[in-house]
């Protein structure tokens, strides 16, 4: 059942951009949905930031500061908005209405953005992009479900977004309601799987240098990312988010010290309480050590000021690259 933009004016707008954002005021996540002033247009919803990034570039949305600068073939929600998908519950049911008129859900997997099968509860086709990628998890199982919780951050990978994007774009095209575009959503896609296969390759070469080395980060977010650049990766919290023990902090400090770390890297959104406790113990038991912390986005979420400026997965990423090459003592890029 397709019903686009039109539908949702029963829904009321005021309430729907009023209750979307809980810090108040409009949440830019929907109002870029509302703004183009398109009747009719064909709408996705994707659970989280890199998938909506993904749906969006298909489409050849372009947008800058909140507003449309190039209008594309259709629009997207990022469901989550600046919410943690790991434990999201997607309670909101005004977004739910929203989400509803789309033709399409997209989400990654089972065991991350679960909440995905209640916002498919809506009626819509629903494709787990993950699943269907033919990406393999760290140890090569696949990522189909199957196989309990595996680390879910294949998005932090540039090579494994490609294989992402893929899945995705497959999906959006397919089942687009106009057969007759899809030759220009096809060409939007070719553009910007050429643009991350050149992300890829300016990771590869990059970090090639620094291959071995160690990413000591708050949040094991990274694994793919070091398993296909050649890095090795020890986390505070594991890939679940989890507190750490007292008995991986202080593996940790060992660790930081007898590898001769002096880089911690945090995650923009995350707290940071765990870290600081690690640098102050280094420094009280080794006087003189140096080590700061460098933050990383492992893109859960894009902060609104950030889609405000104009960024986007492909900015964020390279970002990411510049810092992790920094932190490692390489060039910035
Ligand atoms: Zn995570």
């Amino acid at each position: 059942m397709r019903r686009f933009r039109k539908a949702l004016a029963t829904v009321g707008l005021c309430a729907l951009l009023a209750s979307c954002q809980a810090g108040g005021g409009p949440d830019p996540w929907m109002s870029i949905y509302e703004e183009t002033g398109q009747a009719d247009i064909p709408l996705v919803t994707a659970t989280f930031y890199p998938l909506y990034d993904m749906v969006n570039k298909v489409f050849g949305n372009t947008y800058v500061g909140g507003e449309f600068v190039a209008p594309g073939l259709g629009q997207t929600i990022d469901f989550c908005g600046e919410s943690d998908p790991h434990e999201f519950d997607p309670s909101d049911p005004q977004k739910l209405a929203a989400a509803s008129e789309s033709y399409l859900l997209v989400s990654l997997m089972d065991g991350f953005d679960s909440f995905a099968d209640a916002v498919a509860d809506q009626g819509m086709k629903h494709v787990r992009a993950g699943e269907v990628s033919g990406l393999t998890d760290l140890d090569g199982r696949p990522i189909d479900g199957s196989q309990g919780h595996i680390d879910p951050h294949v998005w932090l990978s540039p090579k494994r977004a490609v294989a992402l994007f893929d899945a995705v774009s497959q999906a959006v095209i397919e089942n687009y309601p106009d057969q007759t575009k899809v030759g220009q959503l096809e060409a939007n896609a070719v553009a910007h799987r050429a643009a991350l296969i050149n992300l890829d390759q300016t990771y590869a070469e990059t970090l090639a240098p620094f291959a071995g080395q160690l990413l000591v980060t708050s949040h094991e977010a990274f694994s793919y990312l070091c398993l296909d650049y050649g890095l090795e990766q020890f986390g505070i919290a594991d890939f679940a988010d989890n507190t750490p023990s007292p008995d991986r902090l202080a593996q940790m400090e060992d660790l930081i010290v007898d590898n001769d770390i002096h880089c911690i890297y945090v995650e923009s959104l995350d707290s940071h309480t765990a870290v600081d406790v690690v640098i102050e113990d280094i420094g009280l038991s080794h006087r003189g050590y140096r080590l700061e912390k460098r933050e990383l986005s492992a893109l859960e979420s894009l902060p609104y000021k950030q889609l405000m400026a104009g960024e986007d997965y492909i900015s964020v990423m390279m970002d990411n690259l510049n810092e992790i090459a920094e932190g490692l003592g390489g060039q910035i890029l």
